[in-house]
């Protein structure tokens, strides 16, 4: 079952064209990685799909309901309910730094009025505990290194229970002997049938976890498919020479 399409979507900064006609599907239960070189496009694809840029055309669609249809944006409140079962993970956190680790979990809820504040606290330690950080809801994100701010991050993002997560870049931002403690989590993630998008230069993760890799270039996808056969026996010339720079 396909929770997410994109069809021909189109994105321009003025002249600089920076998404050209994207196309996938996610299926339930997919764990995407798309790769590519920098200023491919990435970014601006996974911005897109939760409003974060608005996109010049193309489609975009959740569970079978339309966010934006030819290029044409359904109401704002219908938007605004197909994003909130997105989650997003950025490269660097976007924690808030005057917020504890649990006020940051707890604070969308709040604002958006879902659920009670004793169901939020219960979810918030729920999730603090499944990224192996309850000892730490109490403290500000400027006490945690760069990959405990990323699992509180991804708890985070799975406080509004989404159908899908998007990472962009999670580990790049952090220490190489920090990457690990997030990417298990991903993975834990994966096991339990989260479908996710993850935007990564872990070609190890992507080999290991993915059910599909992407690989962009200059705003289009070059090539798709298989992990094993898109990043060790790759079609397309453009995809080969990315990967012999990357490994
Ligand atoms: P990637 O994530 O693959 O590195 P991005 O999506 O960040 O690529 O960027 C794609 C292109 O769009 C780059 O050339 C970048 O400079 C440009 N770009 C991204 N965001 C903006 C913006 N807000 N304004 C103008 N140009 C942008
Ligand atoms: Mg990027």
């Amino acid at each position: 079952m396909s929770i997410l399409e994109v069809e021909n979507l189109k994105k321009s900064f003025g002249s600089l064209e920076v998404l050209k006609q994207i196309s996938f599907d996610v299926n339930k239960n997919d764990v995407i990685a798309v790769i590519g070189p920098s200023g491919s496009g990435k970014s601006t694809m996974l911005r897109s799909l939760v409003q974060l840029e608005e996109i010049d055309g193309g489609s975009i669609s959740v569970n079978g309901e339309y966010m934006v249809k030819g290029g044409a944006y359904s109401k704002p409140q219908q938007v605004k309910q197909i994003i909130s079962k997105m989650g997003m993970v950025f490269q660097h956190f976007n924690l808030f730094p005057h917020l504890t680790v649990r006020e940051n979990l707890e604070l969308a809820p709040k604002l958006l009025k879902q659920g009670t504040v004793a169901e939020n606290r219960a979810l918030s330690m729920e999730l603090l505990e499944k990224v192996g950080l309850s000892d730490k809801a109490d403290v500000l994100p400027a006490k945690l290194s760069g990959g405990q701010k990323q699992r509180v991050a991804i708890a985070r993002a799975l406080m509004r229970k989404p159908d899908i997560l998007l990472f962009d870049e999670p580990t790049s931002a952090l220490d190489p002997e920090l990457t690990g403690e997030v990417l298990r989590v991903m993975k834990d993630l994966a096991k339990e049938h989260m479908t996710m998008i993850v935007v990564t230069h872990e070609m190890e993760f992507a080999k290991d976890v993915a059910s599909k890799v992407i690989f962009m270039d200059n705003g289009e996808i070059i090539e798709s498919g298989n992990p094993r056969d898109v990043l060790t026996t790759p079609k397309m010339e453009r995809t080969k020479t990315f990967l012999h720079r990357t490994l």
